[in-house]
């Protein structure tokens, strides 16, 4: 499901480079990217979250590597909003957020 959705995340952003998406526990977020290699890494948790908010989380990182910031500057939302709306998306981070107790990065 998983490669399913890091696809479906891909085409809305439109994102040409070869991501990989790993599970793998992480101390401080719930997500994270390596612009080096390419790699989203998500929390175990992010699992047990409903499939709207998983893209969400994947399109969020996503837009970090295409926009190649860290930031959440205007370039970053631009990508997002590719997907969700930006009033979707802030509601769909919220729930996430009080979800799993932690922010994604
Ligand atoms: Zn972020």
């Amino acid at each position: 499901m998983l490669e399913e959705l890091l696809e479906r995340a891909r085409e809305l952003l439109d994102c040409q480079r070869d991501v990989k998406v790993k599970v793998r526990p992480l101390k401080t977020s719930i997500a994270r990217v390596s612009f080096r290699y390419g790699t989203i890494t998500l929390d175990p948790s992010v699992l047990k979250l409903e499939e709207e908010e998983i893209l969400y989380v994947l399109v969020h990182e996503l837009a970090h590597l295409k926009a190649e910031t860290t930031y959440h500057s205007s370039a970053f939302w631009m990508e997002v909003e590719k997907a969700f709306p930006r009033e979707r998306a802030k509601e769909l981070e919220d729930n996430v957020m009080m979800k799993l107790h932690r922010k994604m990065v």
